[in-house]
Order: C-alpha cells, then sequence, then structure tokens
C-alpha cells in the first residue's frame, strides 16, 4: 500500500516523496487515517517504527485548514520527555510540512527562555514541549491553551519514569476539553493505562511490533570480562574492529564522563551527553557523532533516549542497565529502519542478574564471547531462562564451567582467534 492511498494532501506527498520514503511502515498504515478521521490513539511503538511521521503527517493536514492560530495560543501540542526528542520531532514536522504554512516551533530546558517567549508572541500550529518548560512559559503568561486541538504525548512511558507525571496532569488541566488524543509508549504499565484513562477517548490501540522486536532484528551478544578490565576492553575492540561510529551507553553521568576521558587518553574520539551538559553541547556532540567527527558517543539512557541516528553499527552496554526494559530502548539504537546493526554489552560477575532479567525479558540467553587478554578472573555465572536460581549464586573461577557450552551454542559466526586457554567451553577471540 503506498502513502497516497492514505488520503494525505498532495503537499504532504510531496514532502515523503521529497524525504525519499517509498511506502507506509506498519504504525502509519494504521495511525495516519485514524487521525485524519479525528479518532484518539493509543499505540505501542518505539523509536524507529516510524511513529513520528504517523502522528504529524495527519496532524499537519488536519492544522492545514485555513483556521488562523491567535498571539500566544497554539493549535498542538506535542509533549516529550527530552530535549533531543522535541528537536527531533520538531525537525520531522518542518521535514514533512515544508509544503503546507504552518509554524512549528520546539521549546525546552536547558537553553534561554526569552527567544521561546519571543516565538510564542505571533501564535504557533505546532508546539513540540518538553513539560517542565511548557509549565514555566505558561507561568510567564508566553502561552494560552484555548485553542488546543491535538494533543500528542510522545513516549509517554518515559516521561513517567523521569517523574513528569504531575507536570503532565497540570498540564492536561489547562488543555480544552474537546480534543483529539494521540499517546504513543514504548510499552503499557498499568501506570500509563491509568493515565490513559482519563484522557483517551475510545482510542483506537495500535501495536506495530511485539515489545521485543528490537531485540529480535539487532545481533547481540555478551563480552565477558572483570570489571576493572572494561574500558581497555572497549579501547581494543574499537581498536581492532575499526568501529567509527559507536553509541556506549553507561549507568551514570560519572561513569560517562570517566569512560570518555580514558577513551580520549587511548586516542579514540569520543565525547559525553547527559543531562548536566548544556543544551549547546549535547547538539554540537549528537550533530559531531553523526557526522563521523566523534567515533564514540557516550550516554546515560535518559540522554540517548529518542536519539534518531539512523543506521548505526555498534551498541555498546559498558554497563547492563538497572531496568531489563532499558535493554531494549537502548539496542533499538542499532539495526534501525531495516538496517544492520550489532549490540555487545561488556558483562562483569556482579552483573549476572540483571543479565538474566533481560535475557528472560528478551526470552533469548545472549551468546557469549570472551577476548584475548581479557579472560575474566570471575565468570559471569551460566543463566536459563527458567528458574534454577541455585545456579545463579555465585561467581565461579575459570575453568569450571561446563554449562557454558549451551550458552555458547547460540554463538553466530565469531571465531577468529581462537584462544588456547583453560576454559575451552567459551569461544575466545
Ligand atoms: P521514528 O520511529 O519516528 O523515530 O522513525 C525512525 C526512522 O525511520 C526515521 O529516521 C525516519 O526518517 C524513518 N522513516 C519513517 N517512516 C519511514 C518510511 N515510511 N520509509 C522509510 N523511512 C521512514
Amino acid at each position: 500500500m503506498s502513502f497516497s492511498s492514505l488520503g494525505l494532501s498532495p503537499s504532504l506527498l510531496r514532502a515523503i516523496e521529497e524525504k525519499g520514503y517509498s511506502k507506509p511502515y506498519p504504525i502509519q498504515l494504521e495511525a495516519i487515517p485514524a487521525v485524519l478521521l479525528g479518532k484518539d490513539i493509543m499505540a505501542a511503538a518505539q523509536t524507529g517504527t516510524g511513529k513520528t511521521a504517523s502522528f504529524t503527517l495527519p496532524l499537519l493536514q488536519l492544522l492545514d485548514n485555513g483556521k488562523r492560530r491567535k498571539p500566544n495560543h497554539i493549535r498542538a501540542l506535542v509533549l516529550t520527555p527530552t530535549r533531543e526528542l522535541a528537536a527531533q520531532v520538531a525537525d520531522s514536522v518542518a521535514t514533512y510540512g515544508k509544503h503546507v504554512s504552518l509554524k512549528s516551533t520546539a521549546v525546552f530546558g536547558g537553553v534561554k527562555i526569552n527567544p521561546q517567549i519571543a516565538k510564542l508572541r505571533a501564535g504557533v500550529d505546532v508546539l513540540i514541549a518538553t513539560p517542565g518548560r511548557l509549565i514555566d512559559l505558561y507561568n510567564q503568561k508566553a502561552i494560552n491553551f484555548s485553542q488546543v486541538e491535538i494533543l500528542v504525548l510522545d513516549e509517554a512511558d518515559r516521561m513517567l519514569d523521569m517523574g513528569f507525571i504531575r507536570d503532565i496532569k497540570k498540564i492536561l488541566a489547562l488543555l480544552p476539553k474537546t480534543r483529539q488524543n494521540l499517546m504513543f509508549s514504548a510499552t503499557f504499565s498499568d501506570e500509563i493505562r491509568k493515565l490513559t484513562a482519563g484522557i483517551l477517548k475510545n482510542p483506537l490501540q495500535i501495536e506495530v511490533s511485539p515489545r521485543n522486536a528490537a531485540a529480535q532484528s539487532v545481533k547481540q551478544s555478551i563480552y565477558e570480562v572483570d570489571k576493572s578490565k572494561k574500558t581497555a576492553l572497549l579501547s581494543h575492540l574499537i581498536r581492532d574492529n575499526n568501529w567509527e561510529q559507536v553509541l556506549v551507553f553507561t549507568r551514570t553521568k560519572h561513569g560517562a564522563n570517566r569512560l570518555t576521558k580514558k577513551l580520549e587518553q587511548d586516542g579514540i574520539s569520543a565525547v559525553a551527553i547527559h543531562s548536566n551538559k548544556s543544551q549547546a553541547a549535547r547538539t554540537r556532540a549528537l550533530s559531531e557523532f553523526k557526522i563521523n567527527k566523534i567515533r564514540v558517543l557516550v550516554a546515560t539512557d535518559i540522554a540517548a533516549r529518542g536519539i534518531d541516528i539512523s543506521e548505526l553499527p555498534h551498541v555498546v552496554n559498558f554497563e547492563l542497565p538497572n531496568v531489563a526494559g532499558d535493554y531494549i530502548h537502548r539496542i533499538g539504537r542499532t539495526g534501525r529502519a531495516g538496517s544492520e546493526g550489532e549490540a555487545i554489552s561488556l558483562v562483569s560477575a556482579d552483573e549476572v542478574k540483571l543479565l538474566l532479567g533481560i535475557e528472560k525479558l528478551i526470552q533469548q540467553i545472549l551468546v557469549r564471547e570472551v577476548e584475548t587478554g581479557f579472560i575474566p578472573s570471575h565468570s559471569v555465572p551460566i543463566t536459563h531462562l527458567k528458574d534454577r536460581s541455585s545456579q545463579q549464586k555465585k561467581a565461579k573461577k575459570p575453568g569450571h564451567d561446563k554449562h557454558n557450552i549451551s550458552a555458547n551454542k547460540r554463538r553466530t559466526k565469531h571465531s577468529k582467534k581462537l584462544a588456547n586457554v583453560s576454559r575451552g567451553q567459551v569461544k575466545r577471540k
């Protein structure tokens, strides 16, 4: 099925053609006609599925109806959890809307508020905002919500994770009661359902892919390594494999800074992005990474959330995330929009519980690797999808781990540089 059969206007079809999309993604097939009909929707979709176009295109069409925005008023509001996502959605709105005469802008914290106030003065058709800054703008009387026709909550689950629930409720109370609501979330937890129950009216429910689809389309493996050797192993892997564009996740901002420093000391260009960095520094880091000026981008989960870097070849989990679901978000940065990607996790023995949590979530035991020169003195205990908790209790010394063969049956193609070491069941590169 083509975009032209979805009921989109010639101006939007032209922008889509110029963007080079040949056919709609599944979420677009379902969402676009429904939104055009004025329906509320509730979509379970992650970044990478084409969700942004699925709400942006029909939203632009609905707003392109000759109605005029009043000064300081907005006609559609897109709420996003992070500045990066707000900027990206704004880019999409500008790209898809380039042949319609609607005004859009993004507002988020970390940058000066006055230019944002100035932009809002004449009114805006589509405002993309993070919740905190939106409330600041409202408090400064820079914005009036009485003309809002459409509300989009993008990555609603993440907004709740980030503690925006009170801000969101406050904003909802300021909006006109009659409006169209479009809600996107990677998962639908009880908390999300509770929130949606109060917002959505008879929504069309869309689930474009199973929860773990990203995990299945990406080549995943773990490297067993002692904690103290992780940085050295990462430098080694980047150099040895000639990786040119690597997104590395750390659990903390400090960890991101520390790792970046060490990589730089090793002669590998790297920049950290996290919430302590200014917006300007984050935007610069992201664009330098996209054009291959920086080899490694080190990010925390929150900073990386929603970053759209297409065809990213390598994602590395320097540490496993505390929340198993974040693993799926992280590896969703690679192998996107049909391109191949590889996700590697550096796992030390103390992370076995986190590993098991992830493997249970994705219903897959991850392929294990051990790199020559980095053989761990504390190996990661073997994991099983079925409960055998006693087997995960203790980290073992190398040399006694018969079960590893079962984990490694799943290894795919890695077999170069097989090391001749005693723990024969795990293949070493
Ligand atoms: P999103 O999930 O909205 O972040 O989109 C993921 C990526 O897919 C973005 O880089 C889009 O430009 C791209 N994309 C969205 N829709 C299509 C389409 N129908 N055909 C090809 N690429 C698309």
